[in-house]
């Protein structure tokens, strides 16, 4: 017995009291079923879209997708999607179906799924209904094709990739038939969206231990750009990064880094990533680029980073670093604050993570400095211009000359308090600021 959402028990209520069969279905009886939190409610009726409108009414209902059978029902803040039974015609590109044929039984809107754990459906009354043992794979953690696997994926190349995302997202073994076919087809993802792909892609890489689900036929086709032995040697460094999808950039860093910036960039592109995505994933790629930023962390290490030295004074906690003006002269923290000023704290944060999956032999160093990181940040230590205890008009006023000449007086000036040469103090940096604009 599962425990539905009390939204979607109320509209299967009041679909099964209009006449209706309906049941949840998909990616929310698999995770109730595994115990994890289903993110989203989908639900499938013979109802067809018409009447599901009727039902429910414009007010509540979206018509989201009426000619594939799908609308939308708000209920309490929340969106079900809902889909008529159906089944699907031939596909002739290899994603889309031709025409979809609305089917009054379940089974048959089953047996059209991508995968058996996927095409199980539920309902209070009727318990679960699962024609093609995707509770069993379930509990044998396999993902299996639903019918013939050439079938299936030559219908929907996507099918291809999803198969890889959805092992990974739970750590899943591959069912021998379904994996040799979605690496003899893999080729047909030629035919999906660079969109697709990168979402699929992002997905996965997304999954707590991608690794070993980067297929080589796969990514030959999608990632070309990588070389297998360029693969090969990035999938350790993925599995080490951070998991999830705000730690994509990391990942995405980790799988293309050796690629190089320019080209990571260019990958990125073509799979249509979002901007924000492809600055984020250069920055570390490019800061991490030979030894980068690793060395500085590591082989520069400042007195008060050695860890042994940090347990023998256990207790003291954060205020084993020497004082403000001392640790500036450490040459690990002029480069951590240099880059807290240039990319933020969480960009320094993904740095050091993927600094220590790439150097595992650093990465007791490389936690270090993310927490070096956050101490100096919450400290308000000094690593921005708009930090500095003096700005621009203050300058103006002690003489210095408008203009671009200002900004780079300011930006000496921080360099200088970075590098400790004069505290962060307005005396003192008026005077700096007349040595510096008179040089
Ligand atoms: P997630 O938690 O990632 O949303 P999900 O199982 O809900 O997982 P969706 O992509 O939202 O996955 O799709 C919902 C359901 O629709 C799937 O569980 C599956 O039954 C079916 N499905 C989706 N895409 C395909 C496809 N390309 N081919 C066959 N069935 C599909
Ligand atoms: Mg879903």
């Amino acid at each position: 017995k599962l425990t539905l959402d009390p939204g979607a028990a109320a509209l299967l209520d009041t679909l099964h009291a209009a006449g209706y069969a309906a049941y949840a279905v998909g990616g929310c009886v698999r995770d109730s079923l595994l115990g994890r939190t289903a993110h989203d409610w989908d639900l499938c009726t013979s109802a067809l879209p018409q009447q599901v409108m009727e039902l429910f009414g414009a007010e509540q209902c979206i018509p989201t997708g009426l000619q594939h059978g799908t609308a939308t029902i708000k209920y309490g803040g929340q969106l079900y999607e809902t889909t008529t039974f159906r089944t699907e015609g031939s596909y002739t590109d290899g994603r889309h179906p031709d025409a979809v044929q609305f089917v009054p039984d379940v089974r048959e809107d089953l047996a059209r799924r991508d995968f058996t754990i996927n095409a199980m459906a539920y309902n209070e009354a009727e318990g679960l209904v699962d024609p093609f043992g995707g509770q069993k794979d379930l509990q044998n953690g396999l993902l299996r094709a639903v019918g013939e696997p050439q079938q299936r994926f030559t219908e929907d190349a996507l099918r291809i990739l999803r198969l890889y995302r959805f092992a990974a997202r739970f750590g899943f073994a591959l069912d021998a038939a379904t994996a040799r076919a979605a690496r003899q087809l893999a080729p047909h993802l030629d035919c999906i969206s660079a969109e697709r792909i990168q979402e699929e892609l992002a997905k996965l890489l997304a999954a707590p231990q991608p690794g070993a689900y980067l297929e080589p036929a796969v990514l030959a086709v999608v990632l070309p750009e990588l070389t297998p032995a360029a693969l090969d040697a990035a999938k350790p460094v993925v599995d080490a990064c951070p998991a999830g999808e705000e730690n994509l950039p990391v990942r995405w860093a980790a799988l293309l880094g050796a690629l190089g910036e320019t080209d990571t960039r260019r990958v990125l592109k073509r799979l249509r990533c979002s901007n924000a995505c492809i600055e984020e994933t250069a920055v570390l790629v490019r800061e991490t680029a030979g030894k980068g930023v690793c060395r500085s962390f590591s082989e520069d290490r400042p007195l008060g980073w050695d860890p042994a030295a940090a347990g023998s004074r256990a207790g003291d906690g954060m205020a084993r670093f020497v004082s403000e003006e001392k640790a500036s002269a450490h040459p690990g923290d002029i480069h951590i604050r240099r880059l807290l000023g240039r990319y933020g704290l969480c960009t320094v944060e993904r740095l050091c993570a993927l600094c220590a999956a790439l150097h595992p032999q650093n990465a007791p160093d490389c936690a270090l400095a993310a927490q070096r990181a956050r101490q100096l940040e919450a400290d308000g230590v000094c690593c921005r211009v708009s930090q500095l205890a003096v700005n621009g008009r203050d300058l103006m006023a002690a003489g210095i000359p408008a203009g671009p000449a200002l900004r780079r007086v300011l930006e000496a000036l921080l360099d200088g308090v970075i590098r400790a040469e004069y505290p962060n103090e307005k005396p003192a940096l008026l005077a700096a600021a007349q040595k510096i604009s008179a040089s």
